[in-house]
């Protein structure tokens, strides 16, 4: 596949489209309750703007976690999926389909007693994650 893009000249009718582009990915990425993976924006995606490339959804989701609007949720092994909901939820991973579930559950805070206590390290952020199995996964273990 090739990376190189018409997207990126800087005629008009090329920031016109890549906005729309930018857009329409977002838009997808919002209005999908699954936070989707690459392969899945782009097949969305591809109903509203025919022309655009897989490498095309893939620079427009750095773009748009470069400039705050998605965060990337990474787990070994597994495509990189996107969230727009940025109220700071917590997650359950699925450790049967990768799913990334949302919880809402207020955390005691984990970080400054740690802070005191360790003085000499620069401790910026936390992370946690439940494990366990989504809704899906677990009706199917049980039928
Ligand atoms: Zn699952
Ligand atoms: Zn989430």
């Amino acid at each position: 596949m090739s990376f190189r893009s018409a997207h990126y000249t800087l005629d008009a009718m090329g920031i016109k489209r890549l906005t729309k582009q930018r857009k329409a990915v977002l838009e997808v990425v919002r209005h999908a309750n699954n936070h989707p993976d690459a392969a899945w924006v782009y097949q969305r995606v591809r109903e509203r703007v025919p022309s655009i490339s897989l490498g095309t959804v893939y620079r427009t989701l750095d773009a748009l976690v470069d400039d705050g609007y998605l965060l990337p949720l990474t787990h070994s092994g597994e495509a990189t999926r996107y969230e727009a909901n940025l109220d700071g939820h917590l997650h359950l991973v699925c450790s049967k389909c990768g799913e990334f579930v949302d919880i809402s559950h207020p955390l005691p805070d984990l970080l400054s007693g740690v802070k005191e206590r360790y003085p000499e390290l620069d401790i910026h952020a936390v992370q946690v994650e439940y494990q366990g199995l989504c809704q899906g996964c677990r009706t199917r273990l049980q039928s």
